[in-house]
């Protein structure tokens, strides 16, 4: 038994499924609005990157053991010079490797409504800084 949460995709209508405790790990805020929380979330499908509400997202009970799903947490560069702040998106990593790379390239995402925590606009074209496989 367990508990799955759901990250729809608006371009693809793909799901993609994440146990739900895992979820709960992929959490952000904006330092201006502590208390919207979200999921900046990348379509392992389609590389479509949307802001995700918290209260948005279903999930739901299965019967079966939760698969454990490696996340690729990307930390992008903002679009304001020298904010200390980066723009953090998760999405499906193809392994647990630390040098997984993520499902869709990073050249194929198109992100929507993405920020930093300071609120700002991701730097396009995109330029990651780093990243971790959890
Ligand atoms: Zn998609
Ligand atoms: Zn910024």
């Amino acid at each position: 038994m367990g508990r799955l949460a759901i990250l729809d995709c608006s371009d693809c209508q793909r799901a993609t499924f994440i146990p739900s405790q895992k979820l709960d790990e992929l959490v952000d805020h904006e330092r201006a609005a502590p208390n919207s929380k979200f999921v900046d979330f990348v379509c392992p499908h389609c590389g479509s990157g949307r802001r995700q509400p918290i209260e948005s997202i279903s999930t739901r009970e299965t019967a079966n053991e939760v698969q454990q799903v490696p996340i690729f947490n990307a930390f992008l560069k903002c679009s304001v010079k020298n904010c200390p702040a980066h723009v953090t998106v998760r999405t499906i990593a193809i392994s647990r490797d630390q040098n997984a790379k993520p499902q869709k390239p990073l050249a194929q995402w198109k992100l929507d409504g993405i920020k930093c925590y300071e609120g700002h606009a991701v730097k396009t074209p995109l330029e990651m800084t780093d990243h971790t496989v959890t």
